[in-house]
Formats: structure tokens, C-alpha cells, sequence
């Protein structure tokens, strides 16, 4: 999934989170979702990353990397996309993670956040962009390719320029280095095919259990003096025809729990404590929910919402209706080093 901005402030109020803004629920549980100050046990630096958290982080890069293989092998025009995304995030489990976020398969002029509902007949069709996360104990790894299904040379192209950018970025980044020299030699990659970098879409930090933490990586030079330190950060340029910019569309079916708060229903209470205990503050959809409790759960799902305790994502649509191609990476940057863990 990717990070949009409105003139600068984040998408959504998760920036803000302090344990007491944390869902009363999850205070109770043990899963520490503040981390990758994970490491405040021994004595160093508490920013780092454990040996184990990194073995982690490479384990479910490599799950997210068989998963894409596996995409790419059966994807065909017409196939339902609910089907497309049952299969990779079943594909997910069967290698032993879990989904860190609901695949997002997103068409032409959608850049990205389109899941399938539990109901949904749209087909694989055009330009289509696979996005997709991996979890183990909330250590994340998020990875994204494009499709042309529809023998395009314009679509072909527009990936070519996603990719092109994704592979300098992933060879500019470095601990120490300024985020507008990453956005910029995305910017100039995705300019020298003759399309536009997608302005207010970055990638991101990633800490544990937090999705989008900290840090963007912007896709243009956005002038910010902020460098990149040790962490994991997920690239993702998106090129496009058309404006260079997205805005929101319509609700997406993917919530993520963003603060405290008790549905009166018992039973959307009892909805609430499996998604916190099952997703804790990653996203998750409305189809994962139909999926465990039926209609009955869609139900407490919206009476949660009307609560105020989730953040609903929307949909993000090319302001000028271009086609969007999408290259997705997650890198672990350490002092000296940088691996890219889901190659
Ligand atoms: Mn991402
Ligand atoms: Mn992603």
C-alpha cells in the first residue's frame, strides 16, 4: 500500500498515535505495537533493529517475492479479481506468513487501495497493479509489480518507467542520504520516458506493526533536508500519462483500527477484539470480515466504523483519469548496509 498526502500532512491520523490513543482493547493484548524500539532489553541504540528481527524481515521478504512469482504465473485477463486475491493471500499463508495488508490490485487510472469486496465481479483487465504484503509478527514486507493485460505499448512503457525508477532509488538510498535525493532521481527516471511521477504518493517507513511509520520517501525532489537513518522503508514510484497527482475515490473496504473506542452492539465489540487481536493496527477489509463472520459481521464492521475507532481508506484515482504503473520494493537500511528483502 502507499501514502498519500494532502499539501504535506498524512493521510490519516495514525501519525498522532500515542498508547493512550491506542484502542482500550489493544492495551490489553502483549503485542507491542509501538516497536522497532524493540530492542530497549539490551543496552544499544534502540532505533536498530535486532539480528533476529532482520533474519525476520528477510523471511518474509522472501514469502512476498515467491508470492509475486506466483502472481505473475497465473494472472490472465478476465479472471475475477476476487479470485486473483484470494489466491495470493492464500498463497501468503501457505508459505507461512500471514498478510501484512488486503491485496491491493488496482486498474488503470486507480493508482492503488482497490481490494475486491466479498461480492466483487470486477476482472482483471488493462493496466493492473499488484500490490501486495507480507507479515510475521508484525515485521512487514510490502512489494508491488504491474501488468499490461491488454498488449499496450503505452501500458508496457509506463511500467518500464516505474521499474526504471524503483531500480535507481534502490541504488541511490543509503543511510544518511536526503529523501529528495531518492524522490528526485525517481522524478528524473520516471521524466526521461515522458511521464509523470505521481506527486502526492511516497513511499515509506516501516516499523512494526505500523505500516506507515515516520519517514516518507517521496517519488519527486521535494526539496526536504530529512535523511534517511536505519529502518525499513518501502520505495514505490508510480509513473502515469496523466496528471501526476491522485485524490480520493470512493471508500475502499480497507480499515485499519486508528484509536480507542467501544461499539455499544456486543457483538460488533466481539468483531472489534478479532480484528484487533487477528490485524492489531494493520489493515485489513471488509471481505476478510464477511469472510469469518458473514453479513452479520459487515453489519458490526460499519456500527465499528461509525465509532470513530477506524481509519477507511479510499480508493486513489488519477486526477487527470491517466493510467498508473507501480514498482514496489522494502529495504532494510542498517548503519553500513542495505538489503532489498523482497528481490
Ligand atoms: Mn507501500
Ligand atoms: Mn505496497
Amino acid at each position: 500500500m502507499t501514502e498519500k498526502h494532502y499539501g504535506g500532512a498524512s493521510s490519516h491520523g495514525m501519525k498522532d498515535k500515542a498508547p493512550q490513543n491506542k484502542s482500550e482493547i489493544a492495551i490489553k493484548n502483549t503485542k507491542d505495537n509501538r516497536a522497532l524500539d524493540i530492542n530497549e532489553d539490551d543496552e544499544s541504540d534502540d532505533s536498530q533493529l535486532t539480528l533476529k528481527d532482520i533474519e525476520t524481515l528477510k523471511k518474509v521478504g522472501k514469502i512476498a517475492s515467491e508470492t509475486i512469482k506466483y502472481a505473475k504465473s497465473f494472472i490472465k485477463p478476465g479472471m475475477l479479481l476476487l479470485e486473483i486475491a484470494e489466491k495470493i493471500e492464500s498463497k501468503i499463508i501457505e508459505l507461512g506468513g500471514k498478510p501484512a495488508f488486503p491485496c491491493n490490485l488496482s486498474i488503470n487510472e486507480i493508482a492503488a487501495h482497490y481490494t475486491p469486496s466479498y461480492n466483487d465481479t470486477e476482472v482483471a483487465k488493462g493496466l493492473l497493479k499488484v500490490d501486495l504484503g507480507v507479515h510475521i509478527s508484525g515485521l512487514v514486507a510490502d512489494t508491488a509489480f504491474s501488468i499490461d493485460l491488454e498488449n499496450s505499448e503505452e501500458n508496457k512503457k509506463l511500467i518500464e518507467a516505474a521499474e526504471l525508477a524503483l531500480n535507481e532509488a534502490t541504488k541511490k538510498i543509503n543511510n544518511g542520504i536526503e529523501i529528495s535525493q531518492i524522490g528526485g532521481v525517481i522524478e528524473k527516471s520516471i521524466k526521461s520516458l515522458n511521464f509523470q511521477p505521481i506527486q502526492n504518493l511516497s513511499g515509506h517507513a516501516i516499523e512494526k506493526y505500523d505500516l506507515h511509520a515516520g519517514i516518507n520517501i517521496p517519488n519527486y525532489d521535494n526539496s526536504s533536508p530529512i535523511k534517511i537513518t536505519p529502518g525499513v522503508y518501502a520505495i514505490e514510484p508510480f509513473s502515469t500519462i496523466g496528471l501526476g497527482k491522485v485524490r480520493d475515490g470512493k471508500p475502499s473496504g480497507i480499515y485499519q483500527i486508528q484509536k480507542s473506542g467501544n461499539p455499544r452492539d456486543n457483538f460488533a465489540r466481539e468483531v472489534l477484539s478479532f480484528i484487533d487481536e487477528e490485524y492489531s493496527t494493520l489493515p485489513f477489509c471488509s471481505r476478510w470480515i464477511h469472510k469469518k463472520f458473514g453479513t452479520r459481521g459487515l453489519v458490526a464492521l460499519r456500527q465499528i466504523e461509525q465509532a470513530g475507532i477506524l481509519h477507511h481508506y479510499s480508493q486513489l484515482i488519477e486526477i487527470g483519469k491517466g493510467k498508473v504503473a507501480q514498482a514496489e520494493h522494502t529495504l532494510v537500511i542498517t548503519e553500513k548496509d542495505k538489503i532489498i528483502t523482497t528481490l
